[in-house]
């Protein structure tokens, strides 16, 4: 029997606010363990959370860009779990009202546009961290991370394959980076996500047992885990067994999810009202406010470039999934203007190289191996002819990891294309001479030695005659009467 996958993600998206929801405290990552901590988000008695404004602003932000509705009235809500690093005993979340509801995130995947809705998003305080193997006979905690403020985006199960899942990440996480609320760096933690995968006969609509995966911390976890988990679950139908609802934990050296615990349900929680909190009333003049300040969003500015800069749709999709690789490619059109060259070294050679070093996924565009002023640079070398497009591949190699500009490199290894008469000329001759019996070959009609001779004189000047002369002067050489 064949089985389909049904996949819903849910992500925690760290917000890029100054300090903490319910504090004064930075949210500064990489600090010393517990130096941005307080009486509030340690979890002292007596003390009173208040309300981050920048969080809301953040949430009403990604609610707008995910064609959300704003809840005008919300509460917030105590979720009651014990675990050290949770000092209070409870996380502030929301529950019944979430700040944004009934949105969806569309994306482009294989030439067709795939839209999948989001049930919510809500607001919520991040927990500490537990340290459990510093001593190996004690455990410490940081809670650096409590109180940090997160958005937690769920959506509906309507993706179909672990392609579809990561595209819809990726979706998500450019309009969060775009929006400037999150800056989607899943090795640290800012941009994580749990899955809930489970499968049914093909063909059916009956959804089968639901299992959650934790411990997601990158795209290719995410992949390979759903991978794992269909298969997994594809297998135990196919065997006659039965799956239970759980919670499994993907395990990264292993490549296997393990069971971790039976699903918990909200009712698990104890969810109420939190009582120091009051409801969160939103008027209409500051979501309009906020609305007239969004920033352009992925899909408009694919969009421009495919208007402004006449780039092919492949391309402009490429360029704008991420918005520091968008930026790149506009800083390096500041320098020279031709956008389509400059497209084509990007998702070509560029990517090709962040692919092998696996920073695709990375989101520091100072650790890319080229600046963008040297890539245009190297794009304007070859549009004034002064090295061909070879050439320009060797350069760029010596780009890769050195200081050097493009123009430094070709003038230090005499790259430099050759396009006066007198030298390429006097190639041609020394190739003419050598090869009489292909010369004779063209001479009698046969076009196709054209090629090869060109090979010959391009091999005789190291790659440095310009081919366009060559061409031309050749073509002369060989057609005297013209
Ligand atoms: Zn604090």
């Amino acid at each position: 029997m064949k089985y389909e996958p049904v996949i819903g993600l849910e992500v925690h998206a760290q917000l890029l606010t100054a300090s903490k929801i319910f504090c004064g405290c930075s949210t500064q990552f990489g600090r010393e363990p517990n130096a941005n901590t307080c009486p509030v988000c340690c979890g002292f008695p007596g003390v009173l959370p208040v309300l981050n404004k920048k969080v809301v602003e953040f949430a009403i932000k990604a609610g707008l860009a995910t064609h959300c509705e704003i809840t005008r009235s919300s509460i917030l809500a105590r979720k009651n779990y014990f675990y050290p690093d949770l000092p209070k005993g409870y996380q502030i979340s929301q529950y019944e009202l979430p700040v944004c509801s009934n949105g969806y995130v569309e994306f482009e995947l294989n030439g067709q546009t795939k839209k999948v809705r989001l049930t919510r998003i809500h607001m919520e305080e991040d927990a500490g961290k537990n340290i459990h193997d510093a001593h190996g006979d004690s455990s410490l905690v940081d809670l650096n991370r409590a109180g940090v403020p997160l958005l937690e985006i769920v959506s509906e199960p309507d993706l179909r394959t672990t392609e579809e899942a990561g595209a819809y990440l990726r979706a998500l996480r450019a309009t969060l980076q775009y929006l400037g609320v999150c800056d989607g760096n899943m090795e640290e933690g800012s941009f994580r996500c749990d899955a809930n995968v489970s499968v049914r006969p093909a063909g059916t609509d009956k959804l089968g047992t639901k299992i959650e995966i934790k411990n997601l911390n990158s795209f290719r976890a995410v992949e390979r885990a759903l991978e794992y988990e269909i298969h997994r679950q594809s297998e135990t139908l196919e065997d006659g067994g039965t799956l239970v609802q759980e919670t499994r934990l993907w395990d990264e050296h292993r490549e296997e999810t393990r069971s971790m615990r039976s699903k918990e349900s909200a009712h698990d929680y104890r969810y109420f009202p939190d009582p120091d909190l009051l409801p969160l009333v939103i008027p209409d003049s500051w979501i309009d406010e906020i609305r007239a300040r969004l920033p352009e969003l992925p899909a408009a500015r694919r969009q421009r470039f495919l208007s402004q800069y006449g780039l092919p749709a492949y391309d402009a999709e490429l360029l704008t999934s991420r918005k520091d690789v968008a930026d790149y490619f506009e800083s390096a059109l500041k320098v020279r203007s031709n956008a389509k060259a400059l497209s084509n070294w990007i998702v070509g050679d560029l990517f090709r190289v962040l692919k092998e070093r696996k920073l695709d996924d990375q989101l520091y565009i100072e650790n890319w191996p080229i600046p963008a002023r040297h890539l245009a640079e190297l794009v304007q070398l070859i549009d004034q002819g002064k090295i061909s497009g070879k050439i320009a591949k060797s350069v760029f190699e010596a780009l890769l990891d050195g200081d050097k500009s493009p123009q430094q490199i070709v003038d230090e290894k005499g790259l430099q294309q050759v396009s006066d008469t007198g030298s390429i000329e006097s190639a041609i001759d020394q190739v003419l001479a050598a090869n009489p019996k292909q010369v004779e070959q063209f001479r009698s009609g046969n076009d196709k030695v054209f090629g090869f001779l060109v090979g010959q004189i391009m091999k005789a000047t190291q790659g440095k005659a310009n081919p366009q002369r060559v061409n031309e002067i050749l073509r002369d050489k060989l057609n005297p009467a013209g």
